[in-house]
C-alpha cells in the first residue's frame, strides 16, 4: 500500500537499530563494561549535582569537562566536541560532511553505525572489505579511495565486530588524502594504541572516543571527538545545543578525575580476553585474536542455534547474520561470567 506523501520513499527498507532485548542473567552483547560503577564515584557524583542544576539548560559545549579533556589529551579545548555518545557525533560528522552528493568510505564488517548514519543523511557509503583475516587490505583501500574519492572515510580501531587493529603506519598512509579520516577508538583503552598524537601532524584526522566502555558510563551516553579547530567548528555548527546533559557532564567529570580506579578493571577484562580466547580455543572455536573487549568467534553453521541456546540459558551474546553468520561476537565479562559461559558451551558443543 502506497504511503502518504510525507513517507520518505528511500527510508521504507531502512530498519531501527535494535539490540535484542530479551530477559538475561549474564550480559555478552553489547561491549559494555561488566562490573557496577564504583560506589564512591556514585556518591560523588550525586553530591555534585544540585536542585539547581535541574531547572536550568546544561553547558552547550560541557565547558569544564571539555577543559579537563584536554588537559589529559594535551589538545586544547577547542579540539574537543562532547556528544551524546559517539554515536551521535557519527551522525553530527555526517551531518557536517556528509549528505546528498558527498561520500564515505567504510570497511567491512564494521560498526554498524558508519552505514546507518551515512543512509540517514543520504551520503553515498561505499565498503572496502577486510581481508579474510579480518586485517586491512591497504592496497584496495587505496584503489577504493582513488576511485570514489569519499569526503569521510571511517575506520574503528579496534574494529567492532572483529577486535583486530590497524598498526599506526597504516593509518598514517590513510591520512595522506583530502578526505578526512574518522579513526573510532570506543576500544582504546583494551589496545592502548591511538592515533591521536597523528593530530599535530594532520588536518584531516578526527579521533572518536567513549565512555561508554572502559568508563562504564553507556547509561548515561557520553562521547567525544577530537579534531582540529576548524572541523570542530563545523561540528558544533550542526549539532543539538544541548546535547549532553548535565547529569552525564558531571559523571564524565568524576570519572576523569578517578581513572585510577577504572586501570584495574581494564587490566583483569584484557587479562580475561587472553584467557578466554585460549579457552575457546581450547573447545576446538575459532576465536579471532582480539584488541577489546570481546572476541569474535567462528562457530560454524551452528552459530544461530548455539546463540538461542545461549539465550534459553540466560546468556546473551550478539549473533550478526550476514557474511558472520557463522560466528558469535563474545564481550568479555567478569571471571565469574566468563567461567559460566565456558561452562555452558562445554555442555552445548
Ligand atoms: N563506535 C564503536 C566502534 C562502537 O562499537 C560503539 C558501541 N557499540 C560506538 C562507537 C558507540 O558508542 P557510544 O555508546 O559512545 O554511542
Amino acid at each position: 500500500m502506497n504511503k502518504p506523501r510525507y513517507f520518505k520513499e528511500a527510508f521504507a527498507q531502512l530498519k531501527p537499530y535494535e539490540p535484542h532485548l530479551v530477559p538475561y542473567e549474564i550480559k555478552l552483547d553489547a561491549n559494555e563494561n561488566p562490573y557496577p560503577f564504583p560506589k564512591s564515584l556514585l556518591e560523588e557524583i550525586f553530591t555534585k549535582i544540585g536542585a539547581k542544576d535541574f531547572p536550568l539548560y546544561p553547558d552547550p559545549l560541557a565547558g569544564r569537562l571539555r577543559f579537563r579533556l584536554s588537559e589529559k589529551l594535551g589538545v586544547m579545548p577547542e579540539n574537543i566536541v562532547l556528544g551524546n555518545g559517539s554515536d551521535e557525533l557519527i551522525l553530527c560528522l555526517y551531518l557536517a560532511f556528509g549528505g546528498t552528493g558527498r561520500k564515505a568510505l567504510g570497511f567491512s564488517p564494521s560498526f554498524v553505525m558508519f552505514w546507518h548514519h551515512a543512509f540517514v543523511t543520504q551520503t553515498d557509503y561505499f565498503e572496502v572489505s577486510y581481508r579474510d583475516d579480518f586485517g586491512l587490505d591497504l592496497e584496495e583501500t587505496k584503489e577504493a579511495i582513488k576511485k570514489y574519492q569519499p569526503h569521510l572515510v571511517f575506520l574503528a580501531n579496534p574494529n567492532n565486530p572483529t577486535g583486530t587493529l590497524v598498526d599506526i603506519e597504516t593509518i598514517e598512509k590513510l591520512l595522506a588524502y583530502d578526505h578526512l579520516l574518522v579513526v573510532d577508538e570506543a576500544y582504546v583503552e583494551f589496545s592502548g594504541v591511538s592515533a591521536i598524537e597523528l593530530l599535530k601532524e594532520y588536518q584531516n584526522l578526527v579521533i572518536l572516543r567513549t565512555f561508554s566502555k572502559a568508563r562504564a558510563l553507556a547509561g548515561l551516553r557520553l562521547g567525544y571527538l577530537v579534531a582540529n579547530v576548524d572541523v570542530v567548528k563545523e561540528i558544533i555548527k550542526v549539532k543539538n545545543p544541548y546535547n549532553v546533559n548535565v547529569f552525564s557532564q558531571i559523571a564524565g567529570e568524576v570519572v576523569l578525575a578517578n581513572e585510577e580506579v577504572f586501570q584495574g578493571e581494564i587490566k583483569e577484562i584484557v587479562a580475561e580476553r587472553e584467557k578466554l580466547y585460549n579457552q575457546l580455543a581450547s573447545l576446538g572455536l575459532k576465536p579471532v585474536k582480539s584488541h577489546a573487549n570481546f572476541i569474535l568467534v567462528e562457530f560454524g553453521e551452528k552459530a544461530k542455534e548455539i546463540h538461542q541456546e545461549l539465550i534459553n540459558h540466560g546468556i546473551l551474546v550478539r549473533y550478526l547474520g550476514g557474511a558472520l553468520a557463522n560466528y558469535l561476537r563474545i564481550t568479555v565479562g567478569t571471571p565469574e561470567e566468563n567461567r559460566q559461559l565456558l561452562k555452558k558451551l562445554e555442555e552445548i558443543l
